[in-house]
């Protein structure tokens, strides 16, 4: 059996509310059906995207989407076919020029820092110019089963974040900006083709904050979109980041193609501090939505992450992809004595508001960074979140997760449960 069947065939599929729900993504993985980027590369534009300007390009997004919707919704019915690239500028290359004029006054996320990235005198919040660096890349095997499969998670970790979580886990790659590789769209779409040439099913962009990096990588699913393969020279850059011990996966041209082309779920892996006009130019690249939701609508997001207006961002951004009918997994981290202010309201807000979405309630929340007693960097502000979660807290989490009736224990606890 090949690894796509396998996929396929996963015993977790057979659970209907998670196969209705992630249904888009599933046909995507198993390439009968084109990603969404395939799509939006057939939808030709009105305007010249180089020398369009913002709100320009802003208006023609907005004028596309309900094709492009239309356009989706046919060919998942069966009602049409895949239409060829367009021949000049189309809606992928709609998005990609309005990121990359929005990074002039950036309004990537939440904080809306208005700062030219482009040519930096001054910084925002996440501390990035223009360039986009990459931690590593590889097939991981610790995502959700429907997401890690049999062959992984086509994982690309990018460097810095938005939020300051004081317990981050990857310290060290969210807050220093200068970890890891520079790598442009080439490199990065070089890595998305590799990964899912070996296997992967998805191409999971993650950090920190994938949305911090949007130009690139909308330049990378650009390419992908007009048929790019990477070459020599791209494979040799891509190589320091990549972490899959060598010649372990063995890259096949078949795998990954519709229509003759090259074709890969993507995966948004965010925290989804977002801003609208992000949301919408994701709306037509993202097949897959896997947004973090820790902390409730008290101060614990400002405390202990420093992230102002974040339960009415978070809730704002999840409402959208509601509305949207998105293919949506939450994951919330339940942590030490915030199970009243954070676990109960969030789950609360999931099961009014997207009651159909799995929602994968963690337990493996341990103190890192400034909240580790252990370390000499510990503050002792962040007492109350250095230990794990206790059984009881846990336990806690999952009674009000049952008793509000959320599809969350076939991702919460699948991970011994391979075959079943
Ligand atoms: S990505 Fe967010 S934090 Fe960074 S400069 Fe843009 S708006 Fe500010």
């Amino acid at each position: 059996m090949d690894e796509t069947r396998a996929f396929d065939q996963l015993w977790v599929w057979r659970k209907p509310r998670l196969a209705r729900a992630l249904a888009w993504y599933r046909e995507v993985a198993c390439d009968r059906m084109p990603a969404k980027f395939r799509i939006a590369v057939t939808i030709p534009a009105d305007l010249d995207p180089d020398t369009a300007d913002e709100d320009a390009l802003l208006a023609e997004l907005r004028r596309l989407t309900p094709v492009f919707l239309e356009r989706r919704d046919a060919i998942r019915r069966g009602a049409v076919a895949l239409a060829a690239p367009a021949a000049g500028p189309s809606l992928l290359e709609v998005c990609v020029a309005l990121a990359r004029r929005m990074l002039t006054r950036c309004t990537f996320c939440r904080w809306e820092c208005r700062v030219d990235r482009s040519r930096p005198s001054k910084l925002g919040a996440c501390k990035l110019e223009r360039t986009s660096r990459v931690s590593c890349a590889f097939h991981h095997q610790g995502e959700e089963l429907v997401l890690r499969g049999l062959e992984g998670s086509g994982t690309i970790f990018f460097t810095s974040c938005n939020m300051r979580c004081a317990f981050c886990q990857n310290g060290d790659i969210s807050t220093d900006k200068d970890n890891g590789e520079p790598l442009g769209a080439r490199e990065l779409a070089a890595l998305a083709w590799l990964l899912r040439k070996e296997g992967c099913h998805n191409i999971n962009w993650v950090g920190g904050e994938p949305s911090i990096h949007l130009h690139t990588i909308l330049e990378a699913i650009g390419l992908l979109g007009r048929g790019f393969t990477p070459g020599e020279a791209e494979l040799r850059r891509i190589g320091p980041v990549l972490a899959d011990r060598y010649g372990w996966y063995e890259p096949r041209a078949e795998r990954g193609r519709y229509a003759g082309a090259f074709n890969a779920p993507i995966l948004w892996n965010t925290n989804l501090y977002l801003t609208d006009p992000v949301m919408e130019l994701l709306r037509v690249v993202v097949d897959v939505w896997l947004p973090d939701f820790k902390f409730g609508p008290g101060r614990c997001a400002v405390r202990l992450a420093r992230t102002p207006r974040y339960f009415e961002t978070v809730t704002h951004c999840l409402a959208r992809l509601a509305a949207w009918g998105e293919d949506v997994l939450v994951r919330h981290l339940v942590m030490p004595e915030h199970v009243d202010c954070c676990t109960r309201p969030v789950l609360a807000w999931l099961a009014a508001h997207l009651p159909e979405a799995p929602v994968n309630i963690m337990d493996q929340y341990r103190p890192d960074m400034f909240a580790d007693p252990r370390s000499p960097r510990f503050r002792p502000e962040y007492r109350e979140i250095a230990r794990r979660p206790s059984a009881r807290e846990l336990d806690a989490a999952y009674a009000w997760a049952r008793q509000l009736g959320l599809c969350f224990e076939e991702v919460s606890f699948e991970k011994s449960r391979l075959f079943a």
